[in-house]
């Protein structure tokens, strides 16, 4: 019987993650014992549809936003990074149970040039995202400060996972900077929104969007001008795919493969 994984949002259809993990079952052999689709599930219905899946040929699901948090409280296991995080974005299915786990941590990690280990790192945003890259940072050791527009959320963050919330960073004086807010999503102005300067970047300054879309981000054309080391979004979702499913398949993913079709035909 096919074997089925999915991602679960709401909404999905602009994921590149059903490309991208098809792209990796093919060039694994795999294609014709497994498939990954995208369903959109309305949050209400979250818990119903997951249960439901094992019955229907799923062997597990990624879960994107808004059900991050929601598919950590239906799971009947976590994994401690799922549970510290307090998030997940992978679910197995196995012998009637739902495990869950965070694979946005570590993929984030991976994604990386190099061990944050001790370096004075700035991360903008306090949502889900935000989460998983503070925990990551803080357990490779790096020392952590959080800005985000709503400070209360900063601060709260902090006093959950550690790190210490900043209300006017200096860019300049970071060794890495991660945006995981939205901000650039919908075409808005990081150099407005964020307290980051265009002129403020420099070599050996490394600098991570989370968010993605069509081409380099302003960000990272800015930051890559005045050569910083870049990391885009796309990278990162590569790389939580990738152990997402390692886990599921017990497979070693063809990183490139995936890179290529998350990046779609354009190559952007
Ligand atoms: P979220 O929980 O909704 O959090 C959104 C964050 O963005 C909050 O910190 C929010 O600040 C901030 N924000 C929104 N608009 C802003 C503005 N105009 N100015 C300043 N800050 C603003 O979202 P999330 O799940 O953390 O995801 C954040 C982004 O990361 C999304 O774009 C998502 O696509 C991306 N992401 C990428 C990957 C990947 O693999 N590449 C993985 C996960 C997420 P307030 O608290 O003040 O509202």
């Amino acid at each position: 019987m096919m074997r089925r994984l999915a991602v679960l949002g709401h909404p999905v259809a602009h994921s590149r993650s059903p490309a991208m993990q098809n792209a990796a079952l093919a060039e694994l052999g795999l294609a014709g014992e497994w498939t990954y689709e995208a369903i959109d599930v309305a949050p209400d219905e979250l818990e119903r549809r997951v249960r439901a899946m094992p019955e229907e040929g799923f062997a597990g699901a990624n879960v994107t936003v808004p059900h991050k948090g929601a598919a950590l409280v239906l799971a009947d296991e976590l994994s401690e990074t799922a549970r510290e995080i307090g998030a997940a974005n992978t679910l197995s299915f196995a012998d009637g149970e739902v495990h869950a786990d965070n694979t946005d941590a570590e993929g984030f990690l991976r994604a990386l040039p190099a061990s944050p280990h001790g370096e004075a790192t700035l991360v903008l945003g306090a949502g889900g995202a935000a989460r998983a890259v503070v925990w990551a940072l803080l357990r490779e050791g790096a020392r952590v400060e959080v800005w985000n527009r709503t400070e209360l959320r900063s601060r709260n963050l902090c006093e959950e996972l550690g790190g210490s919330p900043v209300t006017a960073p200096d860019s300049s004086s970071y060794r890495l900077i991660v945006n995981s807010t939205s901000v650039g999503l919908r075409g808005e102005d990081v150099f407005a929104e964020l307290p980051l300067s265009a002129g403020g970047f420099s070599s050996g300054q490394t600098v991570v969007d989370l968010v993605y879309g069509v081409g380099p981000s302003r960000l990272l054309a800015t930051a890559k001008a005045a050569g910083s080391t870049v990391v885009d979004g796309i990278e990162v979702l590569v790389r939580q795919g990738a152990l997402s499913l390692e886990i599921w398949t017990g497979s070693e993913p063809p990183l490139d493969a995936m890179r290529a079709a998350a990046r779609g035909p354009s190559g952007s």
